[in-house]
């Protein structure tokens, strides 16, 4: 083989181990192999489907807007009781424990109801928790950086239930709404509206989640012995 075909070809396996655009990686190293002699014998290295894989799996999994999720991830956008964009882009981390419980229990319950999971918020990295405490300074509110919250850990969901359309199921306030009406023990609300949260919790609860009093959103778990993580995800250049 020639040295430069050689080289490029090398520097093509290289790029294919890197590239998530597969179809591209084929393509050019069809070209490459064009300019080789045909006695030589090359073998080629299948690039590996690297899409949306730029984190370590083994530690978080990202849950993806498929049949089972719907997000709505309030803190990559303004639309949060903060009124500021805490994360740069919207993208949805957890624990891998806590993911198998949602598809568990979206696997076993919700699909046959026709009803899928809403999420509001997943894991925050610690830098954004005191993004959140830079703004609002306020532990009524805001869980202090030092002492930190489930979802530094990546233990903790904020979610609702919707049907296929993404409908949200009556759940009596919006998502952070701070007043007694988001407490579950809240009972001045229509029974429809109990029931729908009665649902959510009995279902989290069931799959090991513990909730709070105060926001019928929250849920998280417990007992893992995992810390709060600095991690923070990277964003789509
Ligand atoms: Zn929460």
């Amino acid at each position: 083989m020639h040295r430069e075909a050689y080289q490029r070809l090398k520097y093509l396996v290289l790029v294919a181990s890197f590239c998530a655009c597969k179809t591209e990686v084929k393509r050019e190293t069809s070209a490459a192999l064009a300019d080789i002699p045909d006695d030589t014998v090359v073998t080629t290295v299948e690039a590996p489907d690297t899409t949306h894989v730029d984190y370590a799996t083994t530690e978080w999994t990202e849950l993806l807007t498929s049949e089972t999720y719907i997000l709505d991830l309030r803190y990559a956008t303004k639309d949060n009781f903060t009124k500021a964009q805490i994360y740069p882009c919207a993208r949805c981390f957890v624990r891998p424990q806590v993911q198998t419980r949602l598809e568990q229990i979206y696997q076993t319950q919700l699909k046959a109801q026709g009803l899928k999971f809403k999420l509001y918020d997943c894991y925050r990295p610690r830098p954004a928790q005191q993004k959140l405490w830079d703004i609002v300074p306020n532990a009524t509110y805001v869980a202090h950086p030092q002492k930190g919250s489930m979802h530094n850990k990546g233990l903790a969901v904020d979610l609702t239930l919707c049907d296929k359309n993404g409908k949200e199921l009556e759940m009596g306030t919006d998502f952070d709404f701070f007043g007694r009406a988001a407490r579950h023990n809240y009972t001045e609300l229509d029974t429809q509206i109990l029931n729908n949260r009665k649902l959510l919790k009995s279902l989290m609860e069931k799959a090991g989640f513990k909730s709070i009093k105060s926001e019928w959103w929250h849920y998280s778990l417990t007992g893992t012995g995992l810390g709060q993580s600095d991690w923070e995800w990277p964003c789509p250049k």
